[in-house]
Formats: structure tokens, sequence, C-alpha cells
């Protein structure tokens, strides 16, 4: 203790959870984490939430990777070796069985030869561009910088876009519907707005859970008078303090939202001065016929709300003098989820309800890093800023940034993340390299993404530990945590806020961009940025600065932010356009980020969930996430705290679910789909609606993605993960 305390060292960095990205103090001594405080953030103001304040250690757990490691010869890879067994525990130690440790020179010749042998063959066929059988997913939880070095390593050595990572399975529909109709997938306005908004409305999405410390900005605005209404299939937390809660038909948001568009339009609601002037000329004579049919009193019976309370609550977001709107996952993981974004941003274009403080429209970022990753074009579609592969013009710019022939990039879109895994499952995607995620957790159908990552010819992945993913590798390369390197993050505010390192990386762990750049020089890429290995030091000649001002270089959001301004000021959020812009947390006050500056009123069309239930399926699924445990649980479960409070996954099912199903909370069940099945116990919870189940996804003993579907939204590719129909059965001992 007394030794602790002599030595103890304070170091101010972003919590490494969620989309808020919190301000933290980590005290340090003897090379461990003692304890974690809010610090003075744009974001938290010093508040933490369980995740950020007690769920640090998980950098200090015994199974980190601390040496790189290669599959022992002839050693197949079995998916079957993810399941649990007959104890209902996977059995960790025969994922590691697979491996013999290695050196560092020679992980990585491994892995980059096994990635050229590939890409050479298909060059020599004379393919690139969507067809290269060559893939990559970098990560929403690694930095801007790691992100913008994985995006532009596979674009430069690969010939190819065949670049995503998880914004696909989170807000990928959210973005394609704001870039359609307001050519910006940035929030409008930071969370902390709340406090100006006279009427909240928060859809989709549990940020009691999710984003903790967004949810005490929230709680705070309605304690000083602001109405909020809460609309989820879940009565969620938040139901508590809200002003109306409509807990509506799963899968049914577009027939809920277009009847409040449809009371707006049909009382005189629609802000005509604001349409006239930001709108596009006869969108909204389109938009009005578009939702002639639909009633309150018609959609009702189908969204289960009733059209009195539809009516109430259209007019009173319509006439707030500012109303604000938070989605998530709950809107956009659906086969119809651009059309649900549509619905809503035409809420706020026909109200006038953006552009003002208070008000505008805030899809809640999952990971720490999701908008930033985005940002920096790891995306199949963009490259950074957004900016269209398409566009021979921005492909030039890029080419020429990164010493690249004419005409090298391809015009067309790379595959995105399920597609991807897709096509490894039919042999058409050969060789992969992922860094930082776990698709084989993450995944919707997951049987069908580890029979694809399993077939793989060759599949490098770097991560702190042994992941489900990583089991599934050929070569595994054991990576730095956030807390042991520099970096920038972006969190859902657009906030980009600097990170330093805590700790040095345990063994022989290294940072994920030093990793990018060895494999890049290997590819044949003339890369010097000189990347400090055990994470560096945010100083002004760090080789991660050097990054930043490449990247910065090629984004207009960035134009006037670069790392030595950076390393001065700590955060700023963009866009911040020339090198004294104090940064722009309120954005469109003025124009739209389209050609003419206006934006488009999208009709949302009504679509029906690719797999509704029926006899031999009978119950919906819900799958998200839980306040303890982060995504598919690599971290929060390897944190101590975290799993003493959640240690095992549950169902949860509403008590009339359980009634009729005949089984008592703590009993199991098998819970079973068209793909797959997984057992667990059951919760009983009110908030679930009776005839759904809710069940977290960071379980690997009860992987819930074994049982969704793959059915992808048409314009956005994401994935139906909020719906599937399931059975349900009692799990009796023998
Ligand atoms: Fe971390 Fe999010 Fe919790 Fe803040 S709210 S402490 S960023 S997990």
């Amino acid at each position: 203790g007394a030794l602790a305390r002599r030595s103890e060292r304070r170091v101010d960095t972003i919590c490494p959870y969620c989309g808020v990205g919190c301000a933290i103090t980590v005290h340090v001594a003897e090379g461990r984490v003692l304890r974690v405080d809010g610090a003075d953030g744009p974001a938290n103001a010093g508040r933490l939430c369980v995740k950020g304040r007690f769920g640090l250690d998980y950098v200090h757990h015994p199974r980190r990777l601390t040496t790189p490691l290669l599959r022992r010869p002839g050693v197949p890879k079995d998916p079957a070796l993810l399941l649990p067994g007959p104890d209902g525990r996977v059995n960790e130690d025969a994922w590691w069985a697979q491996f013999r440790p290695a050196t560092w020179e020679e992980a990585l010749d491994a892995a980059a030869a096994g990635l050229a042998r590939v890409r050479d063959a298909a060059w020599a066929a004379g393919v690139h561009g969507r067809a290269m059988p060559v893939a990559g997913f970098g990560s929403a939880k690694g930095s801007n910088e790691e992100a913008y070095l994985f995006q532009k390593l596979i674009r430069s050595a690969f010939r190819t876009h065949n670049v995503d990572h998880c914004t696909r399975l989170c807000h990928a529909s959210s973005v394609a519907a704001l870039m359609e109709a307001i050519g910006s997938g940035a929030v409008s306005n930071p969370v902390r707005d709340c406090a100006l908004a006279d009427l909240i409305v928060v859809i989709g999405a549990n940020p009691v859970q999710n984003h903790p410390v967004a949810a005490t900005w929230i709680k705070n605005a309605v304690r000083r008078g602001a109405r909020l209404v809460l609309i989820d299939p879940r009565r969620t937390e938040l139901a508590r303090v809200a002003w109306r809660t409509l807990t509506f038909t799963p899968g049914t948001d577009v027939a809920l939202l277009n009847a409040l568009l449809h009371v707006i339009v049909s009382e005189g609601l629609v802000n005509d001065a604001f349409v006239a002037a930001r709108v596009q000329p006869g969108d909204l004579q389109a938009l009005r016929a578009h939702l002639q049919a639909f009633t309150p009193e018609a959609m009702a019976p189908l969204c289960g709300i009733d059209a009195a309370t539809l009516r109430e609550v259209a007019r009173a977001y319509a006439t707030a003098p500012a109303s604000l709107i938070f989605w998530g996952m709950g809107v956009a993981q659906h086969s119809h989820g651009t059309d649900n974004a549509r619905a809503l941003i035409a809420l706020a274009l026909l109200t006038g309800q953006i552009g003002r403080p208070g008000t505008g429209l805030h899809p809640l970022r999952g990971q720490n890093n999701v908008q930033g990753a985005s940002d920096a074009g790891l995306i199949p579609m963009v490259l950074p800023d957004y900016h269209r592969v398409t566009d021979p013009a921005h492909r030039a710019v890029a080419e020429a940034a990164w010493g690249l022939p004419a005409g090298f990039l391809p015009a067309e879109p790379g595959l995105t993340v399920v597609e991807i895994l897709h096509a490894a499952a039919e042999g058409r995607i050969r060789a992969m390299l992922i860094q930082g995620e776990n698709p084989a957790m993450s995944d919707p159908d997951a049987a069908h993404a580890r029979a694809g990552l399993a077939r793989l010819e060759h599949l490098v992945v770097s991560d702190l530990f042994l992941t489900e993913t990583a089991a599934l590798a050929d070569v595994v390369l054991p990576a730095a945590a956030w807390l042991e390197k520099t970096g920038t993050v972006t969190n859902t505010d657009r906030t980009v806020q600097l990170g330093r390192p805590v700790l040095s990386p345990p063994g022989q762990a290294r940072a994920d961009a030093w990793i990018l750049e060895q494999l890049a020089r290997r590819l044949g890429l003339n890369w010097h940025y000189d990347i400090d290995p055990l994470g560096g030091a945010p100083t002004a000649d760090s080789g991660i600065g050097r990054v930043f001002d490449e990247m910065a270089g090629l984004m207009p959001a960035l134009s006037g932010l670069r790392w030595q301004r950076l390393l001065r000021i700590g955060a700023i959020t963009h866009p911040v356009p020339s090198a004294d812009d104090p940064g722009h947390p309120v954005v469109f006050t003025e124009r739209f980020p389209t050609p003419d500056g206006r934006a488009h009123l999208v009709p949302a069309r009504l679509g029906a969930p690719a797999e509704p239930a029926d006899s031999a399926y009978p119950y919906v699924l819900i799958t998200g996430r839980q306040l303890e445990h982060w995504h598919t649980g690599a971290m929060t479960r390897r944190s101590a705290v975290l799993d003493a409070l959640e240690p095992v996954p549950h169902v949860s099912l509403h008590p009339q679910t359980l009634q009729s199903l005949g089984v008592r909370v703590g009993e199991r069940v098998c819970l079973r789909s068209r793909r797959g099945s997984v057992t667990a116990a059951v919760r009983a919870d009110e908030a679930v609606p009776a005839g759904v189940a809710f069940l977290p996804f960071a379980y690997a003993e009860a992987a819930a993605n074994l049982l969704t579907i793959a059915a992808l939204d048409p314009v956005a590719k994401i994935a139906e993960v909020k719906y599937c129909a399931v059975a349900i059965e009692p799990v009796r001992a023998p």
C-alpha cells in the first residue's frame, strides 16, 4: 500500500468502451490500474458509468496475448471448438492448444506471406476490386490513426475496397439515410444539448444500459422540465421518467413513425418557412401523398399504439420550441433500418427541429470510435471523410497522397461485413486481416460466419485476447490495449479526443498501428511513419502524429486540426475548418452539406421483418447489450468486477411467457431458430413484451448470433439482428 502510494501516477485519457467518450483519470502504480476517476471532459464533466470506473482491469487479465502465435501444422480450423461442451462452458484451453508461440519476425513474415500469396495469384489473373479474394475488418475500438492506416493498407496493398468494420452491424442504415437526406452521416447536436431541449425522443435505444452517462444528461433534462418520449418495444428503465412511453410491436417502426408524420402534414404542423428555405422543392408534396394512407387510426393496430397517443406525441414534438431525437440499434438493425431512419429524419425536417441548439438528430454511436473509424474511411464505399470511391476526383486525391499510380484504386465499392463472410463461406474471399473485431461472435447467423472464417486459406487476427475469431486464425498477433498507446478517438458527438498511454503493453504485445506499418512494408508499401511499437508518448515527434497529420490533410472536416494543436487542446468537435476555429458541436445551422445546401425528404416504405414468428418458431428474439458487458464480451467478461456482476448468460422473458412455458426464474431453456440453438437460464423481465425474448450477445456459451438471421437492409447492408423467429423449450434435467 505505502509503496503503491509513493509511486502512484495519474494519467488522463478516454474511456475505451462506449461512444459517449468520457474523459478519465487513471491512477496507476507498479504497472497496475489502481482506480479510475471521471475527468472533466466535454462529454462527461466528471461523470462515469460502471464500465469506465470498474471495467478497465481486463488489461491485466492473465490470458492476455503476450506473444505472437502460429497455428500448428496440420491442426484443422474447427468451428465446433467454439461451442460449449456438456458442462455448458467453452473450452478455451483447446483453442490455445492449436497454436505455438512465435517471434514477431516469424509471425509478421507468415502473416504477410499468406496475404501476398492470395493477392499475387489474383493479380496474376487480372483480378482486383470487389472480386479480389482478400478482405479486411478494422475496428471501431482502435484509434482514428489505426482505422486510417488499416483502410489505407487494404486499399493500397490489395487494390480493393473490401474493407469494413462493425459500423455495418450498427448504424450503417442510419448513415445511409442521413447521407441521402442531408449529405452527412454525423450527428447534428451533441448529447449534452438535451439540456436545451423542451422535448426529447429516445427511440430504439436503451442509453441507461448502453450509453449510461448520456442517460444521466437526459434524466437531468427531464428533471429540469423537458418532456421525454420513449419509443421502444421494451419498457426500458427511462420509462420511469418519461412523459409518454410507446411500447410498440417490434418491427413496426415505419408504421408508427409515418403515423406521426401523417399527423404533422394533415394538421398544419409543418414548419413551412423551414421547408421552403431548407428542403428540396417538391419533396413535401411527394411525401404528403405517400403519407395519405398512414393515418394513426390505420397504423394503431399494426404498431400497437392507440391513435390518440400517436396524435398527441406528433403534436408535442412538432410544437415544442426545441425537440431532439436520439436513436439506437433498435432503429438501425433491421432489414428496413434505412426506412426507419428516413422517417426520423423527415420528422426533424418537416418541423424545422434541426440546426438549432436543443434540436436535431443524434444516432447514438455504440463503440468508442465508430464515428472516427467511419470518418477515417474504414468503409467499403468511401475514402476518408466520406469521399465516395465512385468519384474519380476523390480516388485521384487518395492515389496522389498514398503514392499509388494513377488509376490504381478501383472505381467500384468493396464488399461489406456480412457480404465478406458470405463470400468466405463460398470460397470467394480466401484471405483476411482482422484487427480488433470478433465476427465469430458479432455477426448474424454465426454458424455460417464461423464456417466462412474457418474456410479461409489464411486468416491473420490481431487482438488483446484469443477471441472466438482468433481461435480460427492462422496467425495471431498480440495487440496493445487502448490504455497502452497514444491515439485519437472521435465520440458520438464528433469530438476528437486524445488518448494517452497509461501502461506499457504486457510481454511482447505491440500497438496495432505498428503492426500495420510492419505488414505494409512486407506487402511492398513504402511506409515510414516510424510508429513506436510500445504505444509511444503523445509527443510532437510521434509516429502517430505523422499519421494523424496525413489523415487530417485528406479530410475537409479536420482541415484546421493538426497534431501539434491537438496535443495542446486535447479535444475538439469537428468540423474544424481553420487553425483557429473552436469546433462546431451544432451543425447544419445555415445549410446542409448537399450540393445545393438543401435536404431531401425521402418517403419511408413499410417493410415487414424478414422472418416473422410462425407456429414452428412462435417467439420473437431481440438481441442487444447489457450495462455490465460490452458487445462480444472480449473485454468486460475478463474484467473482475463486471464479470462478478453478470457472470452467466440469461434470456429475459415476460412473466406471462414464463408461465405459458411452465418455466420458473433461473431454470434453463433452449432457444432454437432456423439457424442454430443456444441454452440459457431465464430471467423474468416485465419490460420485455409477452412473446418476445431478449438475449445479450456477449456470451460465447450462449452465442445469440447463432440464432439471428443474416437478412440485409437493401440500401445499407445492415443485418436484422433485432428480429428473428425462435422456438423456446424448457431444458429439464434428465
Ligand atoms: Fe465509458 Fe461510456 Fe460509461 Fe462513459 S458512459 S464511462 S464512455 S462506457
